[in-house]
């Protein structure tokens, strides 16, 4: 029980240098390095060390920086390329969502309407009318799903 308490607080102290961690339980880790110094004495030293690790600069050969420029470039221009491509199908989207939702009021008139006509159970007609509305964005991540299995396809060849 205790060592738990322990492991808990060094889990905490690292996770608030990597993370924020909640309000909670950081007014837990407080209390806790109030009383228990070997812990307090974790975060002292995980304190220096994340200081000292900050204040290093780490030298760096030329080519290795031009080398990072070139993939850096060469990512901005694959993702400008992809996204000249991606804003028809965002366009798409929006729209028929749109359309989608300003004409959902007649649509479910509509279903209730044949439903009823029909004879078939509300939560039939009901479930119709969810596909109905959930059939553009069942497309629209089609197409994307189609879009990374050619790229992942074009990797590897
Ligand atoms: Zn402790």
């Amino acid at each position: 029980m205790n060592e738990d308490v322990h492991v808990r607080a060094e889990r905490l102290i690292l996770e608030n240098h990597v993370e924020h961690i909640s309000e909670h339980e950081r007014e837990w880790l407080d209390r806790h390095l109030e009383a228990c110094t070997d812990c307090d004495r974790v975060a002292g030293a995980t304190e220096e060390a994340m200081r000292s690790l900050c204040a290093v600069s780490v030298p760096f050969p030329p080519s290795l920086a031009s080398r990072a420029q070139l993939r850096v470039y060469l990512r901005i221009e694959e993702l400008q390329r992809r996204g000249r491509h991606g804003w028809a199908l965002w366009v798409s989207c929006g729209l028929s969502w749109g359309l989608g939702i300003a004409s959902a009021r007649y649509v479910w008139r509509g279903f209730e309407w044949a439903g009823d006509q029909i004879g078939i159970p509300n939560v039939v007609w009901q479930m119709g009318f969810a596909l109905w509305w959930a059939l553009p964005a069942l497309v629209a991540a089609g197409i994307l799903l189609i879009e990374k299995l050619r790229e992942g396809w074009s990797e590897t060849q």
